[in-house]
Order: C-alpha cells, then structure tokens, then sequence
C-alpha cells in the first residue's frame, strides 16, 4: 500500500466522523522544562483533528529553539507558529518520521527561517523528492539537548526525543485517538520492540503528536503493549485449519472495533497476521488466506 492510499483511506474516516467543533485558535502551552507545544490543525486521522508541533528550547527557556514535526500544510496554522517563532528564535527543523500530518510545514518553515531539516535516515529515503532532509539523525545522538531514540514500527525511521523525564513521542502513543501500524511501511514485531524499548527508559511523561501529555508514560505504554497482545490473540483465535481471507477473519479479530474503522482495521490486522506468519504462529496460502 502506498501513502496515497493511506491518505485515502484517512479521507474515508474522516468524512464518515461526525463533524468536528470549531476549530479555536492555537495556544502556545508549556509542557515540561524548556518545552513548549502549539497544536496546530492538520490533516490526521480522526478524532485527532490537530498535530503537536514541539518548540524546545534550553531548560532556562532563554536561546533558540527546535521546532519539532511542524506538520500543518494550512496557511493560518503555519502564521500563528511563525508568530511565536518571532519571539523565539529558530535552530533546526527535527521530524519525528515522514507521515504527512507531521512534516506538512516542514519545507515553508525552514525556507522561511533559513534553518535546516533533521530526521533519521530511512525518513530522508522516505521524503527524498519531498522534503529536502540536510541532517541525519541516529540513535543516541544529542540534538539540542535531546537524546534521539530510533523507535521504528509506526515508521521505520521512526525517532522519540527524551530529554530528563519527558519524552517527544511523535506516533508511538497517542492522547487522542490511535497509532495505526500498516503493513506497507509499518511492522508490528517492531513496534512492540520499541513500545518495550521506551518502558524500559527512565522517562516519566510522554508527549505525543496527538491529543494531551500523558504523565504516565509507563502506564500508557503497559497499556498499550497489553491491548496489542490482547488483539493478537484475538486475530490467534479467529485462526481455523481453512484458510480465511482478510474480510472474513476481521468480524472474529476486530468485532468490537467501529465499522468506520474497519479499512484501518484490516491494515492493522494484516500487520498481525504477518508477525504471526513470521514467528511460525499463522501459514500464509498463495491466494491471500491465513490459517492456523
Ligand atoms: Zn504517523
């Protein structure tokens, strides 16, 4: 599957959403020490409406500042953060991965500022011809303060940002909504590895691209990791000696998820059912069925 059809395939959730409130204007909120998010309206799957673009300066809050997934391709949103950015000097552009609702503004902001584009190398492959990525970032680099987590799964060039007890979460969680792992470029095995890599930091708070900071990190991330083993033995369960079909094995594996969804859930029931394939738990057959 190809962004483009993920990006349908949003559309198709989002037109089937209720219609949302109006949209308030953004306001800019300190998160952790020298952190700082303003919401900024994106095109992102709903019920998340908004992306977090994360503006983090020194702890003291004095000196310039990484604009962290300026993901908002919308003319308004992109002046109420240059606003901002007029008080608070700009360094470096940093992208968490490639999805469209984190590096919508990525390119107009760092041509407006002047200032580079940083993401982990299998994003620049992903943005090549897109978004011109100048500094690749790998695991355990420093950036500005921050220390960069390669946290593939969602995306494979996924990056978290920690610095003391918080965490840029980017995709990994989410304060609204879910994180979707397709198949076509995400990898369940891994992002479970990295849900388990993130538990295992000393970080306290979390801080996603959607929805409101998670204080408990750890809790959010237990929870996580127990819902997608809960799923997976669901999808284990709907698994019979006949080989079945996406379509027939998502009313057993996803029966308690919203129909809306269920284009989402088949991507996602497919990223199970290659893991499974993969660990010898689930046989693929030729003509796109699964079996026990
Ligand atoms: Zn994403």
């Amino acid at each position: 599957m190809t962004d483009r059809t993920i990006e349908t395939l949003y559309e198709q959730v989002r037109n089937a959403a209720p219609a949302a409130a109006p949209f308030a204007p953004p306001v800019l909120e300190q998160v952790a020490p020298g952190i700082r998010v303003l919401a900024l309206r994106t095109p992102t799957l709903p019920p998340a409406a908004h992306t977090n673009v994360y503006l983090v300066g020194p702890a003291d809050d004095a000196g310039p500042v990484v604009v962290v997934d300026p993901g908002s391709p919308y003319g308004d949103q992109q002046a109420a953060l240059d606003e901002v950015l007029a008080e608070l000097p700009i360094e470096l552009v940093l992208l968490t991965h490639h999805h469209g609702d984190h590096i919508g503004g990525a390119t107009a902001l760092a041509e407006r500022w002047g200032v580079p584009i940083a993401a982990h190398a299998a994003t620049a492959r992903r943005l090549a011809g897109i978004v011109e990525v100048s500094r690749l970032i790998e695991d355990g680099e420093q950036v500005h303060g921050l220390t960069a987590l390669h946290t593939p799964g969602h995306a494979e060039g996924h990056l978290c940002f920690e610095r003391g007890a918080a965490t840029i979460a980017g995709d990994m969680v989410a304060g609204l909504g879910t994180i979707l792992i397709d198949p076509s470029e995400g990898d369940m095995a891994l992002y479970l590895a990295s849900l388990e890599r993130l538990l295992g930091r000393p970080a306290g708070a979390l801080l996603p691209a959607h929805g409101p900071a998670i204080a408990d990190g750890p809790a959010k991330l237990r929870e996580y990791l127990a819902h997608r083993r809960m799923r997976e033995e669901r999808v284990v369960f709907a698994l019979t000696e006949v080989p079945q079909t996406l379509e027939d094995l998502l009313p057993m594996a996803y029966g308690d998820t919203p129909r809306v969804l269920w284009p989402l859930a088949e991507r996602s029931l497919r990223a199970h059912l290659d893991k499974l394939v993969a660990e010898g738990r689930a046989r693929v057959h030729a003509d796109a069925r699964w079996s026990r």
